[in-house]
């Protein structure tokens, strides 16, 4: 697993990292709020651990930005503070799991491991962002009342796309996740402008935008 470590103490957060090393787990550390949510909207984590009390931007407000903005990257948020009323902020902020400081290096791998099988159990039927749905067993995107179907590669691009809106995904990246590797580059090139032809005849507001020399952002005017 890859994770990011949103901890403003960095000796805790350093434990936690060498802690994730021993599993064989790699993780990016971040210590402040900004940077944190900088980086979990332009790289992909399979989980967070997020401390409350950051400087600047607190733990709560990076949890909600990050589901605002629809980021379900499973957070498992981390407190020195024991009341109540935290762990409700907490969990309606849209945090996973929350822990309390301090604790056993057992209980936060075992917490980890939980909220990232939870996700992955959740049986997801659509994705839903901006003005489009993505049906997931039948394969068809709409917009409003239109609808069209698409083909098995142009549902892997657009649920990438749609899992991770506004961010940049390199073509590298494209390939890797939706061609496992092996395809040339101009493939993607000619499964971006189908689903392009498609958002347009749909008439949604979103539409995939291409970053010169960095990728491809699925974005949507207000
Ligand atoms: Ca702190």
């Amino acid at each position: 697993m890859h994770i990011l470590i949103i901890e403003d103490e960095p000796v805790i957060a350093q434990t936690i990292a060498d802690l994730l090393a021993t599993q064989g787990d790699t993780a990016e550390l971040a210590y402040d709020g900004v940077t944190g949510l900088n980086r979990a909207t332009t790289a992909s984590f399979d989980a967070i651990v997020l401390d409350i009390m950051l400087p600047g931007m607190d733990g709560f407000q990076v949890a909600q930005t990050l589901r605002q903005r629809g980021n379900v990257t499973p957070v498992l948020m981390l407190t020195a503070r024991t009341q109540v009323g935290d762990r409700v902020t907490g969990l309606d902020s849209g945090a996973d799991y929350y822990l309390t400081k301090p604790f056993s290096s057992d209980e936060l791998l075992a917490c980890l491991r939980a909220i990232t099988r939870r996700r992955e159990r959740q049986e997801e039927t659509a994705l839903s962002w901006a003005d489009l749905r993505l049906e997931l067993s039948a394969s068809v995107l709409s917009c409003g009342s239109r609808s069209v179907g698409l083909s098995q590669r142009e549902m892997s691009l657009m649920s990438l796309f749609l899992r991770q809106p506004e961010r940049v995904i390199s073509k590298e990246e494209l390939i890797r996740q939706v061609w496992g590797g092996c395809t040339e580059e101009n493939s993607v090139e000619v499964y971006i402008s189908f689903l392009r032809k498609k958002l347009h005849h749909l008439g949604s507001r979103a539409a995939i935008h291409t970053l010169r020399t960095v990728g491809y952002r699925l974005e949507a005017e207000p």
